[in-house]
């Protein structure tokens, strides 16, 4: 290792930085000067073609994927009491949303692997009130699907998957979002394809797409731009009371473009992984992540967790010391168990979620965009290698 690869003059790399190029501020003017700012036509293309992409039969775009994962629960109608199994290592909305939608989560603990919801866990924490499961595709390494649909089917569990992270994806060849009732993906700044803020909820259900439809704009029954067409009437109903979710056109433009781009910054995540692979396949104080090979991986992060029998420092430190020498990165997730919430109102502890407990404490996850340089991969992998080297047990 060169002292040059850890100088304190290098500029410093950014968690993650968005891939937005002059085409999406192509479209984004184009749009703008087109009269159309909201839900209208580049709203509706962007849902067939992405429909396409994943094979989906019906896409309905939403505000954020924390809108689609309420509208998705919202329209499965649960009642008071009813329980939603809900993996501990997720984001917020994962859970907050059974919560939003009258239900009560209850956290599931994860595999040691991959670190996506444990069945065996799920099984333990199934109750007479359990109706419905939202497996998380986390870091983008997709759930044993053919398992979660038997599990889902010998208990009568619906199914919707928080694909935020799992776009491109893909479980047996078969792509995520086409497999099954529900898949919500997210779209916000920091995630594979962004629009800024945006969500995309797919089903293969055209009665469950339309009552998702009808519910993201107000409960009306017809979209807006419907009813301010020329031949449209001003007349509309409500026949629910519906949510504020849909997609606005300045939004659809941006994933419009990022679509068409998907497979090159796909290319550029996977060929980063590999560098990460081969730079840290030798640094013993560090666990990379797992990739079992029935799947394929959208890597929306790289998480690599600490050996901490082989380190005389704490994962916190190494964040520490990498943030010190310019070097951003992040922990995905604290687990909802953790959380003040979960622990006072729901009455969570660790000793229910025992791997959670212990993994997430070993986590880090490093930058991974396709605007990451070679020379930033290199720079990030010869740090940490040096970090753990000069604090070995
Ligand atoms: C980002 C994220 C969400 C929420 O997505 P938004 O579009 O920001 O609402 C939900 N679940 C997971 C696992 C996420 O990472």
């Amino acid at each position: 290792m060169s002292e040059k690869m850890i100088a304190p003059s290098d500029p410093p790399i950014a968690f993650h930085r968005p891939a937005v190029s002059d085409e999406e501020i192509a479209e984004v003017v184009d749009t703008l000067k087109s009269g159309w700012l909201t839900m209208g036509p580049k709203t509706r293309r962007f849902e067939e073609e992405f429909a396409a992409r994943v094979g989906a039969e019906n896409a309905v775009a939403v505000a954020s994927a924390t809108a689609g994962l309420h509208l998705g629960l919202d329209a499965l109608d649960l009642q008071p009491g009813d329980e939603v199994l809900v993996p501990t290592v997720t984001f917020a909305s994962t859970g907050a949303t059974v919560v939003h939608a009258g239900a009560k989560p209850v956290l599931v603990d994860c595999e040691r692997d991959t670190l996506n919801f444990s069945l065996e866990d799920a099984e333990r924490k199934c109750t007479e009130r359990t109706r419905a499961m939202v497996p998380v595709h986390l870091a983008g390494h997709p759930c044993d699907m053919d398992a979660v649909a038997d599990f889902a089917a010998a208990r009568g569990l619906r199914v919707m998957e928080d694909a935020a992270h799992a776009l491109p994806a893909a479980y047996r060849g078969r792509a995520i979002g086409s497999i099954s009732e529900l898949t919500v993906f997210s779209f916000y700044a920091t995630k594979n394809l962004t629009t800024g803020e945006g969500g995309m909820v797919t089903t293969a259900d055209a009665e469950l797409a339309d009552r998702i439809r009808m519910r993201r704009l107000h409960g009306m029954s017809r979209d807006a731009w419907k009813r301010y067409r020329a031949e449209g009437s001003w007349r509309y109903d409500v026949a629910y009371p519906g949510f504020k979710y849909n997609m606005t056109d300045i939004a659809a433009a941006i994933g419009l473009v990022q679509l068409g781009r998907i497979d090159a910054l796909q290319a550029r995540r996977q060929a980063i992984v590999d560098r990460y692979r081969a730079a840290l396949a030798d640094c013993e104080e560090i666990e990379l992540p797992a990739h079992r090979e029935e799947v394929d991986h959208a890597w929306h992060l790289f998480a690599v967790r600490m050996h901490h029998d082989r380190l005389s420092i704490h994962r916190d430190q190494v964040i520490e010391e990498l943030n010190a020498r310019g070097i951003g990165t992040s922990v995905h997730f604290i687990p909802l168990h953790v959380h003040s919430y979960y622990r006072e109102h729901l009455g969570c502890r660790d000793a229910d979620l025992p791997v959670a407990s212990e993994e997430w404490e070993r986590m880090i996850s490093l930058p991974l965009y396709p605007g990451l340089a070679d020379e930033e991969v290199d720079r990030i992998a010869d740090t940490l290698t040096d970090i753990t080297r000069r604090n070995r047990r």
